[in-house]
C-alpha cells in the first residue's frame, strides 16, 4: 500500500497553512476526503439532482436506483442480513437519538440501562433523556484502571438485568477497543438490548454486524472518508420494526387520512422526509474507496504507525498517555507536563499541525481520570510516518517553549 500515492487521492492534504504543510492528525473528528467521494457528489448534483422516491422523471429515477443502491453497498459493508435493516440518518448522533426515543414505550419505570463511562456523549445523554421519560436509570460501566472497561464489574452489573445495553466499540478520545462480540454476547444472555456506537471503529476494522450479533450498530460517513450529514443505524429487523419513529411526516407513511395514519415498511419507516441523498451518494463512494484498499495492510499499517507516535510520545518525556494499548485504533490521548491542553493544541497550529484538544465529548471519562481534558492525535489511512515525526518535532518546540 502506497501512502503517498493514497495521500494524492486527498486534495485537502495538500494545502500549506503559512509556511508549514498541513500535517492532520485530527482525522476521529472527521476524516479528509477522496477526490472520488467529492466527484461522486459532484456528479449527483451536477447531473442526478432529483428527489427520490417521488417523481415518475427519469431524474428522480436514477437518483433513486443511485440512492438505494447504497444501501445495498452498506449492507454488504457490514454484513447485515438484509437491505431493510440499513437505515440511512444523518449521522450516529441521531441514529441513537432514533433508537433511544423510539424505545420509550418498551421501557420501564425501574429499567436500569448500562452505558460504557467512555461513551461519546452521543452515547449518553439520549439514554440519560429516556431515563428521565420512563423512569429507568442509567449506570455507567466502569473502567479498569487501564481505561479498559472492567470486565468483571459488567458481568456483575449484568446481574441487575439491564434493559440496555450502550457501548463505544472504538472510544473516541483514548483508541481503546472494547470486546465487543463477547460483551454483546453477555447482555445477549439477559435479555439486554444491544447499542453499539461504531462512529471511531468503522473506518479502521472490519465491521460483521451479524458475528457481532449486536440488535443496534451505528456509525458516520464523515469519520470513513464521506461527508458529513450522513450516517447509519442497523438493527435487527424485528428491533427497528419496534421503535416508534422519531421522526413522522412524508414518505414513511403507507395512508394518510384525517383521522389516521399507517406507516410504511422499513426501511421508509424510519426515514422521514427528504433524506440527505447528496451525503449517502458520497458515503458509498466512501464504501468504494475503502473496499478498494487491502484492508488488512491498512490495519497492520494503522496498527504500526500508531504504536510508533505512542513510542515516540513516551520518549519524549513530560508526556502523559491516556489509555494507550499495544491494540488501540486510530487515536492516542496525552497531555504535556501540566499544561493546558488548549495552549498545545494553538501552538501546534501555529506550526501546521492539527489535533483536537478538550474533553472530546467524553466528559465523565475525563472526571473518571481526573483530568478536564487533554490532547488526542488521531490518524487515517493517509497518515504517514513523516507527519508522526512533524507532530513530535513540534510538540518538542512546544516542549521548549513552555516547560
Ligand atoms: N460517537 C463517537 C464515538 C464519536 O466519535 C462521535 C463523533 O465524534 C459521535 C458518536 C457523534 O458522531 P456525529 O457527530 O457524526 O453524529
Amino acid at each position: 500500500m502506497d501512502v503517498n500515492h493514497l495521500r494524492e487521492q486527498f486534495p485537502a492534504l495538500a494545502q500549506t497553512l503559512g509556511d508549514y504543510p498541513l500535517c492532520y492528525l485530527d482525522t476521529a473528528a472527521t476524516s479528509q476526503k477522496p477526490k472520488q467521494v467529492l466527484d461522486a457528489i459532484n456528479h449527483y448534483y451536477q447531473q442526478d439532482n432529483a428527489n427520490v422516491h417521488r417523481a415518475a422523471h427519469q431524474l428522480s429515477s436514477r437518483a433513486t436506483v443511485n440512492y438505494e443502491a447504497v444501501r445495498d453497498d452498506v449492507r454488504d459493508f457490514i454484513n447485515a442480513g438484509q437491505r431493510e435493516e440499513i437505515i440511512f440518518t444523518h449521522g450516529t448522533t441521531e441514529g441513537i437519538n432514533m433508537i433511544a426515543h423510539g424505545l420509550t414505550a418498551q421501557i420501564d419505570p425501574g429499567a436500569t440501562i448500562l452505558v460504557d463511562t467512555a461513551a461519546h456523549h452521543a452515547n449518553l445523554v439520549p439514554w440519560q433523556m429516556l431515563a428521565l421519560r420512563t423512569g429507568a436509570t442509567v449506570v455507567p460501566i466502569p473502567l479498569d484502571s487501564h481505561c479498559r472497561i472492567d470486565l468483571q464489574a459488567y458481568a456483575q452489573l449484568l446481574q441487575q438485568h439491564p434493559a440496555i445495553v450502550a457501548l463505544s466499540h472504538v472510544s473516541n478520545a483514548l483508541g481503546t477497543v472494547n470486546p465487543v462480540t463477547q460483551m454483546a454476547a453477555q447482555a445477549k444472555a439477559v435479555g439486554a438490548i444491544t447499542v453499539i456506537d461504531g462512529a471511531q471503529a468503522i473506518a479502521h476494522l472490519t465491521v460483521d454486524v451479524q458475528a457481532i450479533d449486536c440488535d443496534f450498530y451505528l456509525f458516520s460517513g464523515h469519520k470513513m472518508y464521506g461527508p458529513t450529514g450522513v450516517g447509519i443505524l442497523y438493527g435487527k429487523y424485528a428491533q427497528l420494526d419496534r421503535l416508534t419513529p422519531l421522526l413522522t411526516g412524508g414518505e414513511m407513511i403507507k395512508s394518510v387520512t384525517f383521522e389516521a395514519t399507517e406507516f410504511n415498511i422499513l426501511p421508509n419507516r424510519l426515514e422521514a422526509g427528504t433524506p440527505p441523498i447528496s451525503g449517502v451518494i458520497g458515503l458509498g463512494a466512501a464504501i468504494k474507496f475503502i473496499n478498494q484498499l487491502d484492508k488488512a495492510a491498512m490495519v497492520k499499517r494503522e496498527n504500526e504507525l500508531l504504536t510508533y507516535l505512542q513510542q515516540r510520545l513516551l520518549a519524549l518525556g513530560d508526556i502523559t498517555l491516556y489509555g494507550a494499548h499495544d491494540d488501540n485504533i486510530g487515536a492516542v490521548a496525552f497531555n504535556l507536563a501540566d499544561e493546558h491542553h488548549q495552549d498545545v493544541g494553538i501552538l501546534l497550529d501555529q506550526q501546521g499541525i492539527a489535533v483536537r484538544c478538550g474533553h472530546h465529548c467524553a466528559m465523565p471519562l475525563m472526571q473518571s481520570l481526573n483530568i478536564k481534558g487533554c490532547c488526542r492525535a488521531s490518524i487515517g489511512v493517509y497518515t504517514n510516518v513523516e507527519d508522526i515525526d512533524r507532530f513530535i518535532d513540534g510538540l518538542i518546540s512546544v516542549k521548549e517553549l513552555l516547560l
